[in-house]
């Protein structure tokens, strides 16, 4: 095969990051600081509509000290999605909470507000639906349920930088909202993560709980981590902010031309009112998805990713017998293709070709 991979996912990272990072480093304050506030700053103000930004070193830190600052702890329940990455039921487990599955619906591969209404008991404190995919969950629905029982609601945004609902953006509705910045994700600062909340007291405790309790030097308050980012992981993130719009338009793009060319398999769909930002371009095969994944791989030299194979119900840390056929039948199904802003217009002429021959072999 002459032509080369076309990979599902790709960091862009050019000579303004490796200046910023060379920068923090001839300045010798490697550790949180100057740069970690600037980035906070920079965040809360391009993505956030203002709402305050608390930096850590994963997404996954962050929805841990966002779970804890909640209050959110042994004996809780916080309803989650199974149809998810690990992270997000870890999270709710590394409090010492049970986390509680819930189906999605076809749609949008989001959480579903009647299967969650269905899981809520008198111990739940809380729901965290998932952005799934950069497509915001249900947002109006979510909060008139959280409303209603009176719970909580956090947000896994960790893969919805700038994405909207009815002109809101994601990570302005929750308690807290949590964004990661792993390198697959639509911006990075190497490993990290972005903690939003409107609520002060919660960020206070995000603030101490990242760093020993200690808001003041050696004042500890309460039993905390060392869950810090660090000015160089920072100084990249800061370049990253100044382009993850731009690079969300060219996913867009990207998306429309997908939507328009490719067929013989279900596109993703937009609900009204809705901005997905397409961390991933996924799209629904009902025959032989894994076949369909090889085919793709072998004969057109095209990567995909299938995000997710097993749902959370169904790994060993979290083993439950729910029944969830909407999940099952999604992770079954699923295929996400290449919509990253790296590719090039013959890249995406590749993959409509690809797609497009497999899928009528298939059928
Ligand atoms: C990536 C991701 C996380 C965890 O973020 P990390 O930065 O990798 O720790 C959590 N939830 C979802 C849905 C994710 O995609």
């Amino acid at each position: 095969m002459s032509k080369d991979f076309i990979p599902p996912a790709k960091p862009i990272i050019g000579q303004e990051e490796r200046d910023a990072v060379d920068r923090v480093l001839a300045s010798g304050q490697l550790a949180q600081g100057s740069e970690v506030a600037a980035f906070e700053n920079e965040f809360s103000s391009v993505l956030l509509d203002g709402r305050a930004s608390v930096a850590v070193n994963s997404g996954t830190s962050g929805l841990h000290l966002g779970l804890l600052a909640a209050g959110i702890g042994p004996g809780d329940e916080v309803i989650v999605p199974s149809f998810t990455f690990a992270a997000t039921a870890n999270s709710v487990a590394l409090t010492g909470a049970t986390p509680v599955f819930a189906d999605i619906e076809l749609e949008h591969f989001c959480l579903d507000p009647a299967s969650v209404e269905e899981k809520i008991t008198d111990r739940t404190k809380g729901i965290m639906p998932v952005h799934l995919y950069g497509h915001p969950f249900n947002v109006e629905a979510f909060e008139a349920l959280a409303a209603k029982h009176g719970v909580a609601l956090f947000e896994d945004a960790a893969q919805a930088h700038g994405a909207k609902a009815n002109g809101r953006r994601v990570g302005t509705f929750g308690t807290f909202a949590m964004f990661s910045l792993y390198p697959t994700k639509n911006m990075t600062s190497g490993e990290g993560g972005m903690v939003s909340t409107g609520d002060a007291e919660v960020e206070r405790r995000l603030r101490l709980l990242r760093n020993q309790g200690m808001e003041r030097q050696y004042e500890n308050e309460l039993v905390g981590f060392n869950n810090r980012m660090t000015n160089i992981h920072a100084a990249i993130g800061r370049v990253q902010l100044t382009k993850v719009l731009g690079w969300t338009d060219q996913r867009r793009a990207n998306a429309a031309f997908l939507d328009a060319n490719i067929e013989g398999v279900v596109t993703p769909r937009v609900a009204e009112g809705y901005e997905h930002v397409y961390h991933q371009y996924t799209v629904r095969v009902a025959d032989d998805r894994d076949g369909f994944v090889k085919a793709l791989r072998e004969e057109h030299n095209v990567g995909s990713g299938v995000y997710y194979p097993i749902p959370n119900h169904r790994l060993a840390p979290f083993r439950t017998s729910d029944d969830l056929p909407v999940t099952e039948q999604a992770a079954a199904e699923v295929v996400s293709l290449p919509v990253h802003p790296s590719l090039s217009q013959d890249d995406f002429e590749r993959i409509v070709e690809a797609v497009n021959t497999v899928a009528k072999a298939g059928a």
